[in-house]
């Protein structure tokens, strides 16, 4: 059984009323542990303490140097104790191993060296005026970072904020997502091997009511990286006004797929399925709408239905299971009843639409399934941009397929939608590939590819999908650390006389 704790100031130490919740595990729904669920009163110690690292320049002046050492020795230390995290990170959200162990883990250490290399880099621009001003800008971080983090993926989720957030040299309180506190204790293990100065990491767990909303409240903490749903983050954004918190918001998406009549099938097949049943279906950034030019919509969604059906679906902790449960029953609920919202506005579930195993369907599966949240891979057709399997995020291994006529309706269709976080497209016309690219409305587009991302570029969503842009130095320069105009005149500057 797992007891997982808050860390403050450089310490494990549980809930100051003593207060727990149930850690359970989506692979049979049984109780795995017990985690210290976070109070006003722990938020307020881990933000006092964060402030008083920031205040003290213990960790804000340490040299660039060797603030940069160490966080490349958190790089290090999650990869020396990569198999640990993935045990965890397994047992409390159901994904398949193979995607954990080859993506998520590794690219949590790469957030870490990428963000140390960044602030070695950084720079800030001069301007002369005339050889008679030298104007100049120079970065420094803002304070304290409250960093609140959603289930999926959670480790590498909680790397992508930790890692710039402390590179820039502000302190930081974490609020993990209370159905996957496992791997984010690990994370405050690993920090602590680190040997970081108290207060400058903090972790405080709990429910978003009680630990995340008086983070936001909280005084002493500057800013608010979140990621989660779009309401909750609509909810954040009221929450900090009294503070006047400065937001970076990753939302909710349902972002378009479009394949073009002209694309190599095959291929085009296999970015449909991976960009949406991978880690689950549990990805903002999933193509959950897949818009088919209508003269292959038939012979496409034949093929793809095939390969639906073969994904293994199975334990997390088998190499080759390529769907997992989900996170929680709730949430498993929650994907379910979108089956019957879907049949209500008269789409078809061509494949899936249940736990496989109260699926007549051929999808195999071990007899241990029925215990967990096992979703099986879902494919819905007949299916129309307004109804809302189409415009709802559903959050789960759950595809919805419509057709377009040429490019201009595929556009249409594809921004016809709250959200804005990606977009793909397949073509194999270079020129309308970059046409469409650039009318979607969202924040990130891929052509002819998934979500591989250079973690230079900026990440974020347009409309409902975000606010600001993460990633590259913008982390740095438009939220962890504020900018500072210098202006020097080179010689005496004419100054108005007042006053006699
Ligand atoms: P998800 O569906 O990913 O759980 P949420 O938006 O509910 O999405 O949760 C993401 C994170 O936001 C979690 O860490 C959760 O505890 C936190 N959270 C939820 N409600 C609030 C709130 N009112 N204030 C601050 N954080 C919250």
């Amino acid at each position: 059984m797992h007891s997982i704790h808050h860390y403050i100031n450089n310490e494990f130490v549980s809930s100051q009323g003593g207060e727990t919740f149930d850690i359970l595990t989506p692979l049979t729904n049984e109780v795995i542990g017990k985690c210290a669920s976070g109070q006003p009163g722990d938020i307020d110690k881990a933000a006092r303490a964060a402030r008083s690292a920031f205040d003290s320049g213990v960790w804000s002046k340490m040299k660039v140097k060797d603030r940069a050492k160490k966080i490349r020795t958190i790089g290090d230390l999650i990869l020396k104790h990569a198999s640990t995290v993935a045990e965890l990170e397994i047992e409390d959200t159901g994904i398949p191993r193979a995607q954990i162990t080859k993506g998520a883990i590794p690219r949590a250490a790469d957030n870490f060296y990428f963000f140390a290399d960044q602030l070695e880099a950084l720079r800030g621009d001069s301007y002369t005026v005339n050889d008679e001003w030298l104007n100049y800008v120079i970065y420094r971080p803002v304070g304290v970072a409250g960093l609140i983090t959603p289930w999926n993926t959670p480790f590498m989720l909680e790397s992508w904020k930790v890692a710039p957030a402390l590179a820039s040299g502000c302190t930081v309180v974490l609020k993990p997502a209370e159905w996957s506190p496992l791997s984010a204790s690990q994370m405050c293990k690993i920090i602590q091997e680190a040997d970081l100065p108290p207060g400058v990491f903090n972790c405080v767990h709990g429910y978003g009511e009680s630990a995340g909303a008086p983070l936001v409240a909280h005084p002493m903490v500057n800013l608010i990286s979140f990621t989660g749903e779009t309401t909750t983050g609509q909810i954040i954004i009221k929450n900090g006004a009294d503070t006047l918190k400065r937001y970076s918001m990753e939302l909710g998406g349902k972002s378009p797929n479009i394949v073009f009549a002209d694309v190599d099938m095959e291929r085009a097949i296999d970015g449909a399925l991976w960009q949406v049943y991978s880690l689950n279906g549990e990805r903002c950034t999933a193509a959950s709408r897949l818009l088919l030019e209508e003269t292959i919509h038939d012979t496409f969604v034949e093929k793809l239905a095939e390969r639906v059906r073969k994904i293994r679906v199975g334990d997390p902790n088998d190499m080759a299971t390529e769907v997992g449960p989900l996170i929680h029953k709730e949430h498993w609920e929650r994907v379910r009843g979108f089956m019957d919202v879907a049949r209500e506005d008269g789409a078809t579930i061509l494949v899936g639409g249940d736990n496989p195993a109260n699926l007549p369907s051929p999808i195999p599966h071990p007899p241990s399934i029925a215990k967990g949240n096992y979703f099986a891979p879902t494919l819905i057709t007949n299916a129309t941009n307004n109804m809302r399997i189409a415009q709802e995020e559903v959050f789960g291994p759950v595809l919805t397929v419509m057709k377009f006529k040429d490019e201009a309706d595929a556009i249409r269709q594809a921004n016809d939608i709250k959200y804005g976080l990606a977009g793909y497209v397949w073509t194999r016309d270079l020129e309308r590939a970059h046409r469409v690219a650039a009318s979607l409305e969202c924040g990130m587009v891929w052509v002819n590819a998934q979500n591989v991302r250079d973690l230079r570029l900026p990440f974020g969503g347009s409309k409902w999908s975000g606010i600001g842009r993460e990633g590259g130095e913008l982390s740095f320069k438009e939220f962890f650390m504020e900018a500072k105009s210098v202006h020097v005149p080179l010689k005496a500057a004419h100054v108005p006389r007042m006053g006699g």
